[in-house]
């Protein structure tokens, strides 16, 4: 790919963009009446215009019907998450049997970590990678408590190169193999939240079966950012949470992937709730569990209709628009990125070290960016300048370009702003 650092060049990529009227769909914060160079969208992704319509008919449905609208209203509630089941399996490469939309992600990660974090003997051991989101550790640590386990035996953190920062997948399937025999599970994000590196997810499965253990992923920062095969590269568990790159709003409903062995397994130990019971018999009200016979027999509750209802304008964006062309746009998008700091680093003399890996294979839509001797007062700055990106201690500006709604003229403009602002002394 070549690319320019002007804004003509800019302007014929946007205009040769296939997805570029997806940017109409979101509604985006504001500064100085225009819209701001949003860079969030793997922490917080932008408002999709339906949203409020969406929420005013739930709102609506249930004035008018009260409890009727479980059945009653136009989406009924009673089997409002059905209508995720196709999107989610096509978002993430799954069988429809395989997906659920249920609670948020953290709880879903305690809930497969129960069903699939069952240590005996010397076989013990979690795998993750370094420096995980730390829910996820947290949710490691408190897994291995309640087995009686002493995290500090059983917790394996998977380190990097003395010097790198991202991890040879080499290196993981040699520490995999030296496990062996005393790993349980490997739990790896699809990607790293802090460094962007995208983790080759089937290799990592392959070789956990063929120590006998088993294989999650966190795919928090990978849903909707790159293409999944959950199915076939073989999976036994993976969650997501969909207000980053699937723009669900905040806190909303996460999602679920359980591979059809697993799900066809009555025997496997879950913790089980009405909603996971068979839903022909659900309301006689009995006392025996019988779980549905799909991943939905995870479900505890009934359904949060309200973070369903964005969460289903938003998701219906991406079958739309489908992964394949959101990926390529994404692939374009993020080197043009890469390009840009580059330039600002050429103009302004300031070190700009990318940490992500430069491998397209091997990363999203995020660029991780050590600004030397920044402080976070950098971020603010940005912000006062209409441009919003993230901080993450010590000195790492997080940046994703979101292929639905930034656009290549989003990239030439904020390398403007960054290279006026570190040429001008804080
Ligand atoms: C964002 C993120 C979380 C956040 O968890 P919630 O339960 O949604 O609050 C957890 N894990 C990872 C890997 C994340 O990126």
């Amino acid at each position: 790919m070549t690319f320019s650092n002007n804004p003509e060049f800019a302007i014929q990529k946007d205009q040769q963009d296939p997805l570029a009227s997806y940017r109409q769909k979101f509604l985006f914060p504001q500064h100085d009446n225009k819209p701001m160079l949003y860079f969030t969208g793997n922490s917080l992704g932008l408002q999709p215009i339906g949203v409020r319509e969406a929420l005013l008919q739930e709102c609506a449905d249930w004035e008018k019907f009260g409890v009727e609208g479980h059945m009653l209203s136009k989406n009924p509630w009673y089997s409002y998450h059905e209508r995720f089941t196709q999107g989610s399996a096509k978002l993430v490469g799954a069988l429809e049997e395989e997906v659920v939309v249920m609670n948020q992600l953290t709880v879903n990660l305690q809930l497969l970590l129960i069903s699939f974090y069952r240590p005996s003997g010397k076989r013990n051991k979690i795998l993750f990678e370094h420096k995980p989101f730390p829910s996820d550790q947290y949710a490691f640590e408190s897994q291995a408590k309640l087995h009686g386990l002493n995290p500090e035996d059983v917790l394996v953190e998977m380190k990097p190169r003395t010097g790198e920062y991202n991890l040879h997948t080499e290196d993981i399937l040699s520490k995999i193999e030296e496990l062996g025999p005393e790993l349980a599970l490997v739990c790896f994000g699809g990607v790293n939240y802090f460094t962007g590196q995208f983790f080759h997810i089937e290799s990592i499965t392959q070789k956990t079966h063929s120590v006998g253990a088993i294989a999650g992923f966190d795919l928090a920062h990978t849903a909707g950012n790159l293409p999944l095969e959950l199915h076939n590269w073989n999976v036994d568990f993976a969650c997501w949470c969909t207000y980053k790159y699937l723009n669900s709003g905040p806190g909303s409903v996460g999602g679920v992937y359980i591979h059809q062995r697993h799900v066809k397994n009555p025997d496997l130990i879950r913790l089980a709730g009405w909603w996971g019971h068979d839903k022909s018999t659900r309301f006689n009200m009995e006392p025996n569990f019988q779980p549905m016979k799909t991943a939905e027999s995870w479900q505890l509750s009934n359904a949060p209709i309200m973070s369903m209802a964005v969460h289903k304008v938003a998701l219906d964006l991406f079958s739309e628009a489908g992964m394949p062309a959101i990926r390529k746009k994404s692939v374009e998008l993020t080197a043009y990125l890469e390009y840009i700091l580059g330039e600002v680093q050429n103009e302004t003399g300031v070190a700009l070290e990318i940490i992500t890996p430069s491998n397209p294979e091997e990363r999203g839509a995020q660029l991780s960016v050590i600004v030397l001797g920044a402080t976070k007062s950098l971020v603010s700055r940005l912000w006062d300048a209409g441009v919003v990106v993230d901080w993450r201690e010590p000195n790492v500006i997080r940046m994703a370009p979101a292929p639905l709604y930034n656009s290549f003229t989003d990239i030439y403009s904020f390398g403007k702003v960054f290279s006026n602002l570190l040429q001008a002394k804080p």
